[in-house]
């Protein structure tokens, strides 16, 4: 659920929405005056990246330091970004490889 700060541009208080879809976004208003002349902010505070952005930022060809795996969600996402980079189409299996990587099941499939 996405998370946006806005300033109104009438009645000039700042607030932020969330939203429980893209949809709502559209349909955006001042939580004061209901105007619907709204400039976006950029969120200050932790910005809650999903994954296709993650993958949109992240370059490949960037050595990565130990740093960069001890964030879990980023184990995997060098083999998909590359693989998309080829235009390989990684489907479903591929989520479902990443996300046993990240919790550590691979191996427990190995041991049984
Ligand atoms: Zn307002």
């Amino acid at each position: 659920m996405p998370i946006y700060e806005y300033k109104c541009n009438h009645c000039k208080k700042e607030f932020s929405l969330l939203f429980l879809n893209q949809k709502e976004v559209q349909k955006a208003k001042c939580k004061y005056c209901r105007s619907r002349n709204l400039t976006k902010l950029l969120s200050s505070f932790a910005v809650h990246q999903t994954e296709e952005s993650r993958l949109m930022n992240f370059d490949s060809s960037k050595p990565r330091g130990d740093e960069f795996y001890k964030d879990s969600r980023n184990v995997g996402l060098w083999a998909k970004k590359r693989m998309r980079e080829l235009g390989v189409d990684l489907g479903r299996k591929m989520d479902e490889i990443v996300e046993k990587g990240r919790t550590g099941k691979i191996l427990d499939d190995y041991n049984t």
